[in-house]
């Protein structure tokens, strides 16, 4: 996918600091980590957000959640316990429109969720 930013992560064009990669997934640091463990979990197939995977993608994803898994134990947080995250489309924040994971962990997470409007 053309000026997709995780796209050219996965084929190399753009550089990233990887922790796992395969032919169907690359797992790499987040560049603003929000936790002291911040990893992102991608598929190298072009999925633009949830709203987008399709029947084809159950098993793909399916995977992604072991791939998930094993990062976790290399990154020593499988124990102490992690969050992963998906934000799909505008309210959840969604900037980079390549399906991704957040893996967050390496410390007691905060809330869940933080509301930006009073009436939310
Ligand atoms: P999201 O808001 O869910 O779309 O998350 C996008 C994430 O990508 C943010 O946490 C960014 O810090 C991260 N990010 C943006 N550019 C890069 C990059 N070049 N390498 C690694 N992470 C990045
Ligand atoms: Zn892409």
């Amino acid at each position: 996918m053309e000026n997709c930013l995780f796209c050219k992560i996965a084929e190399g064009s753009i550089p990233s600091n990887k922790v796992y990669e395969d032919d169907r997934f690359l797992v790499f640091h987040d560049i603003e980590p929000a936790a002291p463990t911040h990893v992102l979990i991608i598929p190298k197939k072009h999925i633009a957000t949830m709203n987008d995977v399709e029947q084809e993608d159950a098993a793909l994803l399916g995977d992604l959640h072991l791939v998930a898994k094993e990062a976790a134990k290399k990154l020593g947080v499988a124990e102490s316990g992690y969050r992963l995250i998906n934000n799909c489309g505008p309210d959840s924040g969604q900037a980079v429109y390549h399906i991704h994971y957040h893996l967050l962990g390496g410390t007691k997470l905060g809330a869940l969720v933080q509301h930006s409007s009073s009436h939310a």
